[in-house]
């Protein structure tokens, strides 16, 4: 996965997002303060404004200046933990042209780890590390299987899908929605529709043919 394509990914998520407004913005509405689309929109909004200047760079660097970027660009909870997914996966990343699978996954739970670790949160929590968390051991797995590309999408967006739904029945011990107690029951997170909508949109990607 070469940077080109992972600008590709970007375009696809921001506009699965776009498309997606309606319900982030409505989830955050209710569990949360209401800026959570705001501020999603707004990351997609930077990255492809840096897609000149990453088209060059070896994903390691794209991956780094797209952490630094967000960092100081989104508000909210999510900035910093999004930045920190990004900032972590350049730094695996480094000295790699052209990652493989195995490389990227590697790359990914790295990621994941670097907002366990800024978040202080873990599986079971009601947060994006509910989708996160097992989405990135699933691609770990897939990845150490050699399964093709085609099934790991699938299995990958399934996997995301699944976890996000199972947020409704959560009640949330980190963020905004963990004043609620259990009156976030019987609402999805944010956070974790928002990353859903990114990993069904990169599947997706990844399966059609270009
Ligand atoms: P804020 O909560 O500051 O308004 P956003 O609305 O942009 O920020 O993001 C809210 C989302 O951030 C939540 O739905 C949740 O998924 C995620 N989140 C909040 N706190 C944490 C945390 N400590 N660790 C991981 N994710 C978190
Ligand atoms: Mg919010």
């Amino acid at each position: 996965m070469k940077t080109p394509l992972i600008i590709d990914a970007v375009a696809a998520v921001q506009t699965a997002i776009l498309v997606n407004e309606s319900q982030i913005e409505s989830l955050d509405r209710a569990i949360g303060d209401g800026d959570h689309f705001i501020n999603v929109r707004r990351g997609c909004e930077v990255m492809m404004a840096l897609r000149d200047e990453l088209a060059p760079l070896p994903p390691a660097a794209a991956f780094g200046k797209i952490g630094m970027k967000l960092l100081s660009t989104i508000g909210g909870a999510s900035g910093p933990l999004i930045s920190s997914f990004f900032t972590a996966m350049g730094k695996s990343l480094t000295g790699i042209e052209d990652p493989d699978r195995s490389q990227f996954a590697t790359a990914f739970v790295a990621g994941v780890e670097a907002i366990k670790h800024r978040g202080k949160a873990d599986v079971g929590e009601k947060t994006m590390l509910a989708v996160l968390i097992p989405v990135s051991r699933l691609l770990q797995k897939l990845a150490d299987e050699g399964a093709p590309l085609p099934e790991v999408c699938e299995q990958l967006a399934a996997e995301a899908t699944r976890n996000m739904l199972a947020t409704r029945d959560m009640i949330a011990t980190k963020g905004r929605a963990s004043f609620l107690g259990e009156r976030a029951l019987g609402h999805i997170d944010p956070g974790s529709k928002t990353c859903e909508v990114a990993i069904t949109a990169i599947c997706d990607m990844l399966r059609s043919p270009r």
